[in-house]
């Protein structure tokens, strides 16, 4: 990872307005970064923040795939997903699907607000970062 991070957005229905106003509030730092979302919690996050967010589709129209894809090609570094962990979704395969590509990946991944706020006072945000773990054996490190 390099030193500016790429830094995906996603918020469920009940969570998206905490995302906004934690977008808001951390909007100094998160300017610094490259960002991207799924549809609605872009458009929101950008009327918000005035932050420029490059959108993708709504998650429960493949948004969250197209996030999975970008982090199996190695294009994002940070996954700030804020949950609803009280409801089922639709597209809750596409959820699992996401956090598990994001686990193999050695994604950063926040999925509440506390989190995200750690991810975002850490040191390591604005460094150069090596996730690889050469002593791993028979980690999850990717396998060929
Ligand atoms: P949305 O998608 O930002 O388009 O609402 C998020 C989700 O529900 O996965």
């Amino acid at each position: 990872m390099k030193a500016r991070k790429r830094i995906a957005l996603v918020a469920h229905d009940s969570r998206k307005s905490a995302m906004a106003s934690w977008a808001d509030r951390n909007k100094a730092i998160l300017s610094q970064h490259d960002l991207w979302a799924t549809g609605t919690t872009g458009a929101l996050i950008g009327e918000r923040t005035g932050l420029s967010v490059t959108r993708l589709m709504s998650g429960p129209q493949g948004g969250d795939q197209q996030l999975g894809a970008m982090i199996a090609e190695g294009k994002i570094d940070l996954l700030i997903f804020f949950t609803d962990p009280l409801a089922a979704l639709p597209h809750d395969v596409d959820v699992k699907a996401l956090l598990r590509v994001s686990t193999l990946h050695e994604t950063v991944i926040a999925c509440n607000r506390a989190t995200s706020d750690f991810i975002l006072q850490s040191p390591l945000l604005n460094q150069p970062y090596d996730a690889t773990d050469n002593d791993a054996a028979g980690s999850t490190e990717a396998r060929p």
